[in-house]
């Protein structure tokens, strides 16, 4: 289980995660996109890292994923910036206030952002987007609802790595690498790429 302060820690970890890949992520995007992936979840979490030292630490826990999404969302503006702005803000967002958040919770939160995010941007699974590896993640937490938060995370993570890796097979449908037809095949999607070190930086910080 995750109280407040572990979940602003949690969040902190994963920012400081994502900036440090920072490097990774754009080159991943300059393959077969425009490569302004990295500085764009970069900046995101940079944003959201201040807003989250800044935010007392409230008895609800939700309030710090709100915080951290809507951050995103403002400062990284365009598509990406409300597609992983959302990752966060969407599940959090309208639940009732909790102290301390469950395994369960983070599942059902993640359900509503997957829901968020394809309402959105119209992505379905194998379109070659961060829904390839979100939307089996959150497949593998749910089936794995019942059991410790840790084992659900491990879930999420192993099931994005293979869904991250499955965009490699993909043509997009988004996008830059859209135009680039069958020449984007053999290369991963950078979004997909971000979700793995989401969710692997939450098993890290938990184990
Ligand atoms: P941009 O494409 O505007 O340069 P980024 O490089 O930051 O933005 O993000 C690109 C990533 O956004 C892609 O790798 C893909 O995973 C994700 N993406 C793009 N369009 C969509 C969409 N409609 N639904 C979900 N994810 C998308
Ligand atoms: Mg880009
Ligand atoms: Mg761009």
């Amino acid at each position: 289980e995750l109280n407040a302060s572990d979940t602003r820690n949690m969040l902190l970890y994963i920012a400081d995660k994502i900036i440090a890949s920072k490097p990774y992520l754009t080159e991943i995007d300059s393959a077969i996109g425009d490569g302004d992936h990295g500085i764009g979840m970069a900046g995101g979490m940079q944003k959201a890292r201040k807003k989250l030292l800044h935010m007392e630490t409230e008895e609800n826990a939700y309030a710090l994923f709100e915080a951290a999404g809507n951050a995103m969302l403002m400062s990284m503006g365009g598509a990406s910036g409300v597609i992983f702005g959302s990752l966060y803000l969407a599940g959090a967002k309208g639940m009732e206030p909790k102290p301390v958040l469950f395994g369960e919770d983070l599942v059902n939160m993640e359900r509503k952002s997957l829901q968020a995010i394809q309402e959105r941007g119209k992505a379905q699974v194998g379109d070659k987007t961060m829904v390839d590896a979100l939307s089996p993640a959150v497949e593998a937490m749910e089936k794995n609802r019942n059991g410790s938060l840790l084992d659900i995370l491990k879930a999420a993570e192993e099931a994005a790595r293979q869904g991250m890796e499955d965009t490699k097979k993909y043509t997009a449908k988004f996008g830059r690498a859209k135009s680039l037809m069958e020449r984007a095949v053999g290369h991963q999607d950078a979004g997909a790429t971000s979700v793995w070190l989401i969710l692997q930086g939450m098993r890290e910080f938990v184990e």
